[in-house]
């Protein structure tokens, strides 16, 4: 292994940068050439290369984003796309590319081994919804993004005594909603993974008020439904005023946490030991905060569940 690529592909994540940056540091540490690839995998069929070196990731480690740019790409799902792609790899002389995105971008990363090209993936996004690691890069970030806004959210609830419904990202999984319910103390926590019945969010939000409440927070996340829809419903039934707040993109951006920073820069790392240990096809994982390699597929034979017992301890703390 002689030259490496990184690329960042599909929804971008608050860390992804600080990943770009290990991958590129300990690719020299070891000898590597590194090239960046702009816009995922748009730029890899289009042969938008940029060569890396030590300099070219400074002061970035703090930055939200991607500095190379993410896309999605709609060519490279087609043989003829990942053809034009394989062609430009070959003639920059590049034998194994580091994939930092989700799943989707995994799997159009496995499908370039056909080639004869070592992949590894680096699982960045802020749903946490990548099966067979623990967390996933961007979503820490996300959680104190949104725990950052529901604590103003509960200033004003406060002192006008109403509910707030605060919808979040997580069309598919809702760790997201999880993990700020429980960090902010949501009276109800609406998560895809766990159906809900109205009428119990009504009867925490009177038990609540019998003892003295002043204020109530729902978290949905937005696999359940529309925030605002929940919101109307909840406030025909108790008669009571209810306001939505729709957190949408501020959720994506943003400054990475410390943990999402020592998380991409571990993943990164291992990343193009991976490579240099001529391997391919696999992905990075933190698992019982062991930073380790999996094939993809087993990651993808695997689905993901978010830690339901966070779920089981909100509804108890938040009686
Ligand atoms: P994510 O990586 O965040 O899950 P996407 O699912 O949108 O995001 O995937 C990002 C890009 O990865 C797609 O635009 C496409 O170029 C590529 N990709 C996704 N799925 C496949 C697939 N099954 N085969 C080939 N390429 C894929």
């Amino acid at each position: 292994m002689k030259r490496i690529a990184v690329l960042t592909s599909g929804g971008d994540a608050p860390g992804m940068n600080a990943a770009i940056r290990a991958v590129v540091r300990k690719g020299h540490h070891h000898g590597l050439d590194v090239i960046g690839v702009r816009r995922g995998y748009t730029g890899l069929i289009q042969g938008d290369f940029v060569t890396m070196d030590l300099g070219s990731v400074g002061d970035i480690i703090h930055r939200g984003g991607t500095v190379l740019y993410s896309a999605r790409s709609e060519e490279f799902k087609t043989p003829e796309g990942r053809e034009k792609a394989v062609a430009n790899l070959k003639e920059y002389g590049i034998d194994g590319l580091v994939v930092i995105g989700g799943d989707g971008s995994f799997r159009g990363a496995q499908l370039l081994s056909d080639h004869g090209f070592k992949a590894v993936g680096v699982p960045g996004t802020i749903d946490n919804d990548i099966p067979g690691t623990d967390f996933t890069i961007g979503f820490d970030t996300a959680v104190n993004t949104v725990i950052e806004n529901i604590d103003r959210i509960r200033d004003t609830a406060t002192s006008h005594e109403r509910t707030y419904i605060v919808e979040v990202m997580g069309r598919d999984a809702g760790d997201i909603a999880l993990w700020a319910g429980l960090a902010d103390g949501a009276e109800s926590i609406l998560i895809p993974e766990a159906s809900y019945e109205l009428d119990d969010i009504v009867d925490r939000l009177a038990r609540g008020s019998r003892r003295g409440k002043k204020h109530s927070i729902i978290i949905v996340a937005e696999g359940v439904g529309s925030g605002v829809e929940i919101g109307r419903q909840i406030k025909e039934k108790t008669g009571s005023e209810t306001r939505v707040t729709v957190l949408g993109h501020i959720q994506r951006g943003g400054s990475p946490t410390a943990f999402d920073r020592v998380l991409a820069s571990r993943m990164g790392a291992k990343a193009v030991d991976i490579l240099l240990e001529e391997k391919s096809d696999q992905m990075v994982a933190i698992r019982n905060n062991e930073i380790t390699g999996i094939d993809f597929d087993q990651a993808f034979s695997m689905k993901h569940q978010p830690d339901m017992s966070i779920y089981d301890l909100a509804g108890i703390l938040a009686i």
